[in-house]
């Protein structure tokens, strides 16, 4: 964010152009969501109820939504930000393997599918 404020172009920070503002809106959002509902799966553990369907959607949302974050992360920073000396190429690599680990995303959508046809 504070790169977005610094980079100029056109004589404008690029975070000023409205269509960068959007792109941050919209991402926003999606890590808002993923907030909500990871705390939302966390709370229905603790009042123990099932939450294995929740807690699914949460993980295999958070790790698309840090994929399409960090991915932007890089496009906002323009060819820097595809070199080795700004970190968001790594934070890119890193977030990979949040789809794989802890239950691939594949696996993932299977509990899923599973548990909402056992609700139906
Ligand atoms: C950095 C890192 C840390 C890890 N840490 C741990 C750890 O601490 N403890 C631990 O036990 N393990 C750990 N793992 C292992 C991790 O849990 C496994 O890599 C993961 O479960 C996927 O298993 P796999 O690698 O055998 O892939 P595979 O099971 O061979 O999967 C390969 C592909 O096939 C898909 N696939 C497989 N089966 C199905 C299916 N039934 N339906 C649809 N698609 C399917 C997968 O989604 C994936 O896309 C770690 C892995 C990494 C990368």
């Amino acid at each position: 964010m504070p790169y977005l404020r610094e980079r100029k172009q056109f004589g404008t920070a690029i975070g000023d152009f409205q269509g960068m503002q959007h792109q941050v809106a919209q991402l926003a959002t999606e890590i808002h969501a993923v907030e909500c509902m990871t705390y939302n799966a966390a709370r229905m553990k603790e009042c123990g109820l099932p939450f294995v369907k929740e807690a699914s959607m949460a993980k295999l949302y958070s790790s698309q939504v840090a994929e399409r974050v960090a991915s932007k992360a890089i496009e906002w920073y323009g060819g820097v930000g595809f070199t080795e000396d700004i970190i968001v190429e790594k934070f890119y690599r890193d977030c990979k393997v949040g789809s794989i680990y802890e239950g691939t995303s594949n696996i993932q959508l299977q509990t899923i599918a599973k548990l909402i046809a056992q609700e139906w």
